[in-house]
């Protein structure tokens, strides 16, 4: 029996017609569901900071601010999508390793909570703005640690990476910090890695930063304020991942967490979570334009291809796996044919999809990649070929709201200048 995939009882051709396609649409009762597990499974001392990296729509952010989470940003835009949405200065980080003076100028303007600094010469910078400024902002430190640990699909920690101080630079010479007489250095951040979807990394990871935490207490002679444990929690895209069971995260994770809160009462302890928090709550909803046979292989071209979802491309994986992909009017249908999803891009990797059975589709059928939520749009060529960035689409209390309004040809030429040619050719 086939059906239209609904969100909050609203069919998706319904959505699909009043916006146009192709489009992302999110649901807010994924995102409340999500984070309401996560806050009540995880120790009440520790923060939950949404990354707004992973999806920086303000009305995302904006509802997750709702449920309680924080701000970690790493733009200015980011920084002001964070204040316009009401949050309060002492809930937001900036971190990024290549903060410009403007950045840090906004920092020390907005006196949020703290800047996650990376270099020695970034905490002179910031320090030298503070004393011009005649200010004393929080500084946290991001460390990249001597240790590193497996679990990450894409490892952080114990390599060399423009990211972060390492370790040692920090624990054999900690009167090094000293000469930065304009700042508070009161935390220190690390992050370790992403997709992580096994318990015993996560926690392993915790466990070896929060004792890190305690080394450059130690060397520095310092209490920490802020110890930022990143997270790096992943979804399940491909075939064989299965969900973070939070649950029992939470048990492995809780014990270690409260010890670490028993001896240091008055530290904030931060989880930034980026990925985990939205991943699930979208999709990326796209129109087939063309069916076609070549040398034996079907092709399903939509409307919307890698230009608006690059990581479906593959995400650190040379063979192509498949994110989780239906056809949302007809959802549930029997399975009987076998298609490659390509886009509009005149590129031979501008595939969503490989050999992906799916039921037959037809001119018109809306295509619907889930598990989009995180990294879509932002993190896609969206002005490859000047088709601009898609509509985003939110479902909160049962009405469906645009939440950003698909590029126009005029919002892309908008930003061009025209150049007249003054020289005149000689005609021969
Ligand atoms: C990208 C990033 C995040 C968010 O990562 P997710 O895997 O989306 O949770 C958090 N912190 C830092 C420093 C990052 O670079």
């Amino acid at each position: 029996m086939s059906q239209e995939y609904t969100v909050q009882n609203h069919t998706i051709s319904s959505i699909a017609s009043k916006f146009g396609t192709p489009f992302y649409l999110y649901d807010a009762n994924i995102l409340e569901e999500v984070y309401l597990e996560l806050r009540q499974a995880i120790h009440d001392s520790v923060e939950i900071f949404y990354s707004l990296k992973a999806n920086p729509n303000i009305s995302i952010y904006n509802y997750l601010r709702n449920l309680g989470a924080c701000a970690e940003v790493c733009s200015h835009s980011e920084l002001l999508t964070s204040i316009k949405a009401g949050t309060s200065p002492e809930n937001i980080i900036f971190l990024g390793p290549g903060k410009s003076e403007k950045e840090i100028r906004a920092c020390l303007q907005h006196n949020i909570y703290a800047i996650v600094c990376e270099s020695f010469q970034e905490l002179e910078i910031v320090n030298d703005l503070a004393q011009k400024y005649n200010l004393k902002p929080n500084v946290a430190l991001r460390i990249n640690p001597a240790f590193s640990v497996k679990g990450s699909r894409l490892t952080m920690g114990g390599k060399p990476r423009q990211f972060g101080i390492d370790e040692a630079a920090i624990l054999d010479n900690p009167e090094l910090l000293s000469k930065y007489t304009h700042i508070r250095i009161m935390g220190i951040h690390v992050y370790m890695g992403t997709r992580m979807l096994e318990i015993e990394p996560i926690v392993e990871n915790t466990s070896q930063i929060l004792n890190l935490a305690e080394r450059i207490e130690e060397a520095l002679g310092i209490n920490l304020e802020m110890v930022d444990f990143g997270g790096g929690l992943g979804i399940p895209y491909f075939e064989g991942e299965e969900s973070l069971n939070i649950i029992e995260l939470a048990k492995c994770l809780n014990p270690i967490i409260s010890s670490f809160k028993n001896s240091h009462p008055k530290t904030r302890l931060i989880m930034e979570l980026g990925r985990y928090l939205v991943g699930k709550s979208g999709l990326l909803v796209s129109k087939v334009l063309y069916l076609k046979e070549s040398y034996g292989e079907t092709f399903a071209v939509t409307d919307g291809g890698t230009n608006c979802h690059m990581a479906a491309v593959g995400i650190g994986s040379y063979v192509k796996r498949n994110f989780p992909i239906a056809v949302l009017n007809r959802y549930g249908e029997q399975v009987t044919d076998v298609y490659n999803i390509t886009g509009p891009l005149c590129t031979p990797n501008d595939v969503v999809a490989k050999k992906i059975s799916l039921p037959k589709l037809f001119p018109g059928d809306l295509i619907g990649v889930f598990h989009s939520g995180a990294y879509g749009p932002t993190a896609s060529p969206t002005h490859f070929l000047s088709h601009g960035y898609p509509a985003e689409v939110l479902v909160m209390s049962e009405k469906a709201h645009l939440i950003r309004d698909r590029d126009t040809p005029s919002d892309l030429l908008g930003k061009q200048h025209l150049v007249e040619v003054q020289q005149e050719f000689p005609v021969v």
